[in-house]
């Protein structure tokens, strides 16, 4: 197997307001064998790289992306062909990895084929952590028809380039739910609560009854996985939380209540700050329908607002950037723009050690024996300044995942 030592690593992971000290790293084959000092000397053979100089930093993970999301009207995105979509999600997920994501949680869309095409290595793209095609009611947040059109949705769960399916009812939600686990999806999506991007739910719906996200909620338990929701509202956001949901992503208008709650329960956040953020800017250039740009500022400033409650109640959050289309290049920006609410170490984290949580795998986000060896070289300290990680990887000569260089620059 090869193996590779890094010497004089000063590892920036979150987990402390300061780099390490330098140590050394050995990779042997796709995992980290050994993390400290004087462990070069000890691995004896097998090429070295010299990190003096630079920082040395786990791969990072970004908690909430949609691959499949080639245009930012989704209705659209849903009617075009499978081949296409596939090819244009491997070239952004191609992008993703270029910025220093080796690991990225998909929210809806992407599809076994996918995840299979980037372990067989026929695409250049971060691992990939799925729920298949998220489940949505009728009327709610992958149902793209607006009120023109009752027209049969049955065909959604087939295409690639849609977020979602349409349900009703207990026993659909339960074999919906089933299905996409029988496809291969790692935990459950449930929209939960209306959305932007779509043209007949109001933020704060309250979509799905009781029964249905309490069915499946036990699919998704029994499966041995979670349920992750699309969530906004304090009403919708509480009701998921009596069902049994584990994580939230957004969570843009909790009540402080609710964060306390959140916290006691030790559920997952994930918000995705960045999206509102750019779509309030360049959505409507981006093909976002003027019915969702309407929907934006109601979330954009909550959101903010919430990042600081989260921080003080100590919630886990994972990094999210939820971008779509052509906004996809603002990925890294929810760094700098958690910065100026939050400390970078804790920003930082975001993408490592707690995203590791969020996505519930032990075998990634941590330079640590037994994790992948996806880890980035960063040309200055993050810590000071987290545009560093932004600028589509370019103060990132060095970019690895599992144990292979994916960018290396001459200067390494
Ligand atoms: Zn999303």
């Amino acid at each position: 197997m090869s193996m590779l030592t890094i010497k004089n690593a000063r590892i920036v992971d979150g987990s402390a307001d300061a780099p390490t000290d330098p140590v050394d790293i050995v990779i042997e084959g796709d995992r980290f064998v050994a993390v400290g000092k004087g462990e070069a000397a000890k691995s004896g053979a097998g090429d070295t790289l010299d990190a003096s100089g630079r920082i040395v930093m786990p791969g990072l993970i970004d908690c909430h992306v949609h691959v499949i999301a080639t245009t930012a009207n989704l209705g659209l995105n849903a009617e075009l062909p499978n081949s296409w979509v596939a090819l244009k999600s491997a070239e952004l997920m191609k992008a993703m990895l270029m910025r220093g994501f080796t690991t990225v949680r998909d929210l809806g869309g992407a599809d076994i084929g996918l995840k299979r095409a980037v372990d067989d290595g026929l695409i250049d793209a971060p691992r990939l952590i799925i729920c298949g095609k998220a489940l949505s009611q009728t009327g709610g947040h992958t149902d793209y028809r607006g009120a023109h059109s009752n027209r049969d949705v049955s065909w959604y769960g087939d295409k690639l380039g849609t977020l979602g399916r349409v349900c009703d009812g207990v026993d659909a939600v339960r074999r919906v739910a089933r299905e996409e686990l029988k496809n291969g999806a790692d935990y459950v999506k449930v929209m939960a609560d209306g959305g932007v991007s779509s043209p007949s739910d109001p933020i704060g719906y309250l979509v799905f009854s009781v029964d249905e996200l309490k069915a499946i909620v036990e699919v998704a338990k029994g499966f041995g996985t979670y349920v992750s929701g699309h969530l906004y509202d304090d009403a919708a956001i509480n009701r998921a939380l009596d069902c049994g949901f584990e994580c939230i992503e957004h969570g843009n208008n909790m009540s402080e209540r609710t964060v306390r709650r959140v916290a006691e329960e030790e559920a997952f956040v994930v918000p995705t700050n960045i999206t509102y953020d750019i779509l309030a800017k360049e959505g409507a250039a981006f093909g976002l329908p003027p019915e969702s740009v309407a929907k934006i500022e109601d979330v954009r400033t909550a959101g903010l607002e919430c990042l600081t409650m989260l921080h003080r109640e100590g919630v886990v959050m994972g990094y999210g950037s939820d971008l779509l289309g052509g906004m996809q290049p603002h990925q890294s920006g929810e760094f700098t723009l958690r910065g100026q609410f939050l400390p970078a170490m804790d920003v930082i984290r975001s993408a490592t050690l707690d995203a590791a949580r969020v996505v519930r795998r032990s075998d990634i986000g941590a330079i640590a024996p037994g994790c992948y060896a996806d880890l980035l070289f960063v040309d200055g300290n993050p810590l000071d300044d987290l545009a560093l990680l932004t600028e589509q990887g370019a103060h990132m000569p060095l970019i690895m995942k599992g144990g292979a260089a994916v960018k290396k620059a001459a200067s390494v």
